[in-house]
């Protein structure tokens, strides 16, 4: 789905100051896109990332989903509209404690009454190499399987747009990589807008499109021409089969709303 932001800005009061966080921010992201999001800290990219999400409302301006302006939906259609469409991955995974990888799976599916719930939350944790991991609880994971288990349940209910805010800022390097290729695996093949936080310069030159804030406002946007996810992307496709083709458009096809 495509997202679109038109002079969005945020202001918070600050003590006795008025803080601008975004600064008439104009940004239109296509469906099927991959973005990432640079900037130093304190840019805005969070600010950003939780408004698209409409966690937190725009001091002014306007904000699209596919056409429908979050702006103006109740908390009701908020919640809704990221049940059913909306997938996050944050830099700290926040997986349920009490629950195994594959119940923090389940349970979008479940919230969703899907029929193949456990069907579908088996398959997905096969999808990031997790199978014998399943009845693990979040203790008993590393960081990076931890964050896989979060990469699972942010697809669970095949959201139209993954926002992710440093995915990898809390893995090691090597650890960081896999998780990123599993989410850009993941993206393309259920289907997804992706807007990626992130401080690594060579995962963000790996993306479709890179956009950099600094001070709450654009200072440079590039690769936004390019073709979007599915598209031309052989650069960081790795060496993995995928499998049919016309299976993963099918999968595709069937996550569009
Ligand atoms: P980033 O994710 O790029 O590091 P954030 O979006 O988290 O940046 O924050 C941008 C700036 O806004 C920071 O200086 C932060 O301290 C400030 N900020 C964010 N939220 C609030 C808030 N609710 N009240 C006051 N300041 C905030
Ligand atoms: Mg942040």
């Amino acid at each position: 789905m495509a997202i679109e932001l038109s002079k969005v800005s945020k202001t918070v009061q600050s003590g006795a100051e008025r803080l601008t966080i975004l600064r008439e921010l104009d940004l239109t992201i296509p469906d099927g896109q991959f973005v990432a999001i640079v900037g130093p800290s304190g840019s805005g990219k969070s600010t950003l990332l939780g408004l698209i999400a409409g966690l937190d409302a725009p001091t002014s301006g306007r904000i699209l989903i596919d056409g429908e302006e979050v702006t103006r939906m109740s908390e009701d259609a908020l919640a809704s509209l990221r049940g059913r469409k909306l997938g996050f991955v944050f830099q700290s995974f926040h997986l349920i404690p009490s629950m195994t990888a594959l119940e923090n799976v389940l349970a979008p599916l479940e919230i969703a009454g899907r029929r193949d719930a456990q069907q579908r939350a088996r398959s997905l944790l096969e999808d990031v190499e997790l199978t014998g991991r399943a009845h693990h609880y979040p203790s008993q994971l590393s960081g990076g399987e931890q964050q896989r288990v979060a990469v699972a349940r942010a697809f669970a209910n095949e959201p139209s747009i993954l926002l992710a805010d440093e995915p990898t800022g809390n893995l090691d390097p090597r650890t960081g990589r896999h998780v990123f290729d599993l989410m850009v695996e993941m993206n393309r093949r259920r289907g997804a807008t992706l807007v990626l936080v992130t401080h690594d310069h060579e995962l963000a030159a790996r993306a479709d499109r890179r956009i950099s804030l600094r001070d709450g406002q654009v200072v440079s946007d590039e690769g936004g021409t390019a073709a979007v996810s599915g598209g031309d992307d052989e650069g960081r496709r790795g060496e993995e089969d995928e499998g049919p083709r016309d299976e993963r458009d099918e999968e595709l096809e069937a996550a569009r709303p």
